[in-house]
């Protein structure tokens, strides 16, 4: 029954039998930490455990369907029985059985981060708010951030340090708008993202009895990447298996070293803490590496060595040296992508690589297009993972929100989106007025319809759209959600709408409606749930509960043999036998937002750990010396991380390895200290904080003399891009490296005269 358990090395071994208790595996890439999860899984089952007692958290929703195929080969059909997926997707599937204890609908919508920012963007309208100071993706992050970390709209307000702190950004009225928020996401019945954290993380605090009872269904919790969990999820994991001081039994597998989401509050001290919480915690350490050749697992060494705080970890290789490292230096980003292309097809033809093992990887997903345009003309598949995705194109989101508003006529933003399009006179004054009644009486939007459209000059196209409306939800009793998707598209006009439109853009419009109905239609084709195996809820609500929760990195994929394009962010975990990293350079990798502090390096560098430990076999870094960015070309220097691999591990192509050999210094290399670039001169006068007023970033302009805490005095020579693109370029004269280019959205800086 567990021959299975030959694939394990001795204490992976270990770290799969032991069951009973809190375990840690604390590991570097490609050392089968994953690998262990899903062993592990394997083996309960083999014991007898039943599967819905098993609680897999993994980091996408494909990592989860990848696990359970996995198991699945080992332990069979009881695999998909298993409780995996990701917090989100699990958490919310429990709040739909659960909401209404903590006063939500059964059926509560979940706002994406659109959603979110359009409903910020009316608060700030409604209440004449100033735009600049108050920019609607930075409250929202504000928002997610203080939902991260617990702090309800009242606590915030009576949080002094918080409330100091906005008063220095300039955004005193912050904690209204928050407040604002919630009331209002509330009254939509809707949960945003992070609510599906924190709601349940609520549902568990109020009510001892459910606790109770999912701390008893879930007796085996495992945790993939546990060093990107943030302060609230973990708080749950914590609330799941922690009782009354006695831990019970918890696997939890990551790699400080690759933590790169610490701007969405996942920290080291999770890991730290993790050890102090759990009594009687046993630990493992993996470390050989499974996945890639030596140069590639040596260079990987090197470059994390650069990074001091991290719990130290040696991992080796007996796999063969394998090839060296490659690296292309191009003219321009257009010759970046013609170069990696070519360097597609050579392996393609001489090593026979099908394109699902080839992926390239960029910092930011604007740089993708370069690489789709050269894919395209070669006519090599490929697959986007992030940036537009197929949820977010407007005809798609047009269906979707009638659907919503059909399960839950509370969804303000669903409603606003759907009211007058395809138009039906309903106007912009109009939903203005009901909008203001709906606020004075506190009703919900659509009651203010029902209460007050039929006398407004838009009467009667109110009166019908409510009818259509209550007729469709009449048939959620009935239909499924394909039949009723289907109906409310043609009812509705949209489909006609996109349909009369000849346009190459119309065209694609009615296509991808026709894809999603297709997509619906394949949802309630099968019979079981995907990530729990049960019987499948076919419903309309249930469905638009599924795909709320589709990330840009989990989109049904056809099954055909692609090349894969994404950030590195979302390339974690996953491992490719050639990976193309391109975009080496200084500003962009590292990004010119992380040149501020060395722990913003850092994470930098964990990203590009990350980054060049996906590859098994072939390792190309790619750079180009000159880009446009924000509509001006710009030339690069080539990124430090490149500086920091050995030059024993390269290949040299034209010349790079002794450029780069000439680059690095040894002054520069001491003691693993970064270069001199971010290190900041003693002789910086310092600035007393006490004094210290950043001035509004819109009015620093060239020509203007300017403070910044850690730089110094500068000199603004030149500020291009727009609005939230304006980027400085300063001299600051007081420190090495004196020429910045710093992005004013986020900067501080005190205009001195
Ligand atoms: P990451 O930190 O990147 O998520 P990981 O530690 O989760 O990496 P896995 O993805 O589990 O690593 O394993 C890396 C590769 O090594 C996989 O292809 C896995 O199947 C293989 N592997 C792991 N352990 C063994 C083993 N004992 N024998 C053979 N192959 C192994
Ligand atoms: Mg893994």
């Amino acid at each position: 029954m567990t021959d299975f358990l030959k694939g394990l090395n001795p204490v992976q071994h270990q770290a799969v039998t032991t069951i009973a208790g809190p375990v840690l595996v604390i590991a570097g890439p490609g050392s089968g930490k994953t690998r262990v999860l899903t062993f592990r899984i394997a083996y309960l089952l083999s014991q007898g455990v039943k599967p819905s007692s098993i609680l897999a958290l993994t980091f996408t929703n494909k990592a989860a369907r990848e696990m359970k195929e996995r198991i699945g080969h080992v332990a069979g059909s009881n695999a998909s029985r298993v409780w995996a997926g990701t917090f989100h997707s699990l958490f919310s599937r429990i709040l739909r059985i659960e909401a209404e204890e903590i006063g939500y609908p059964a059926d509560f919508t979940i706002y994406d981060t659109e959603d979110s920012k359009s409903l910020i963007g009316s608060i700030i309208k409604e209440w004449n708010m100033d735009k600049e100071a108050y920019p609607t993706n930075g409250i929202r992050n504000r928002i997610s951030s203080a939902k991260s970390n617990l702090l309800t709209p009242k606590a915030y307000e009576m949080n002094a340090e918080q409330m100091a702190n906005d008063a220095a950004s300039r955004i005193p009225q912050f904690y209204k708008i928050y407040t604002e928020y919630v009331a209002r996401c509330r009254k939509a019945g809707a949960m945003d993202f992070d609510d599906l954290l924190l709601q349940f993380f609520r549902l568990l605090q109020e009510k001892p009895e459910i606790a109770k009872k999912y701390r008893e269904r879930f007796q085996y919790v495992m945790v993939d990447e546990f060093q990107d969990t943030n302060f609230l999820q973990y708080g749950i994991l914590k609330k799941l298996t922690l009782y009354n001081g006695s831990p019970r039994n918890i696997c939890a597998v990551g790699d400080d070293a690759q933590s790169i989401y610490a701007f969405r509050g996942a920290t080291i001290d999770n890991i730290l803490d993790f050890e102090k919480d759990f009594a009687g915690l046993q630990t493992f350490k993996l470390e050989q590496n499974y996945r890639s050749t030596k140069h590639i697992v040596e260079a990987a060494n090197k470059v994390i060595g650069y990074n001091k705080r991290q719990i130290r970890k040696t991992i080796w290789t007996d796999q063969d040296e394998g090839q060296k490292i490659k690296i292309i230096k191009a003219i321009n980003d257009t010759e970046e992508g013609r170069r990696v292309i070519d360097a597609i097809m050579e392996l393609k033809t001489r090593d026979h690589l099908p394109n699902h093992e080839m992926a390239i990887l960029y910092r930011t997903n604007a740089q993708s297009r370069i690489f789709e345009e050269h894919l395209r003309r070669h006519n090599i598949p490929y697959k986007i993972f992030g940036g537009q995705s197929f949820y977010q194109r407007k005809e798609v989101k047009d269906l979707i929100a009638y659907l919503r508003t059909v399960v839950n006529y509370r969804d303000e933003e669903a409603l606003k989106r759907v009211i007058n399009f395809p138009k039906r006179g309903i106007g912009n004054s109009t939903m203005s007025q009901m909008a203001e009644l709906a606020a004075a009486e506190s009703i919900t939007l659509w009651d203010a319809l029902v209460k007050a459209g039929p006398l407004t000059r838009s009467g009667k196209s109110i009166v019908k759209f409510i009818e259509m409306m209550n007729g469709f939800r009449e048939k959620t009793e009935t239909l499924n959600a394909y039949d009723l998707a289907l109906w409310v598209a043609k009812e509705s006009r949209l489909y006609d709408e996109y349909a009369s439109d000849h346009t190459i853009e119309g065209i694609s419009r009615k296509e991808n409606i026709q894809a999603l109905l297709d997509g619906i239609q394949e949802f309630t084709e099968s019979d079981e749930e995907e990530y729990t195996g049960e019987v499948k809820d076919k419903s309309l609500a249930s469905y638009l509960q599924n795909i709320a929760l589709l990330t840009d990195a989990d989109e049904g994929v056809d099954e055909t043999d692609f090349v894969s394009l994404m950030s590195v962010h979302a390339a974690k975990g996953l491992e490719f036998l050639a990976i193309f990293l391109v975009g080496l350079e200084e500003q962009l990798f590292p990004s010119f937002m992380s040149m501020n502090s060395q722990d913003e390096i850092d994470e930098e560098r964990r990203l590009f750990y990350v980054a060049i430990t996906r590859a098994k076999a072939h390792l190309w870094l790619t750079f180009a010396q000159s880009r446009y960015r924000y509509g001006q070309m710009r030339y690069n220097e080539p990124s430090r991380f490149l500086e920091e691999i050995d030059t024993d591990n390269l290949e040299d192509t034209g010349g790079m390895v002794q450029e780069l050999e000439a680059a690095s210094t040894p002054k520069a290399r001491v003691g693993g200290a970064p270069r001199p670039s971010v290190q900041v001169a003693a002789s910086v006068r310092a600035i007393d904080p006490a004094t210290f007023r950043p001035s509004p970033s819109n009015e620093i302009e060239a020509g203007m003399k300017v403070l910044h805490m850690k730089f110094g005095e500068g000199e603004v020579m030149m500020v291009d891009g727009a609005r939230d693109n304006r980027v400085a370029t300063i001299f600051f004269k007081e420190i090495d490296n004196p020429e910045r280019r710093i992005m004013l959205k986020f900067a501080k800086l005190m205009i001195v005269e």
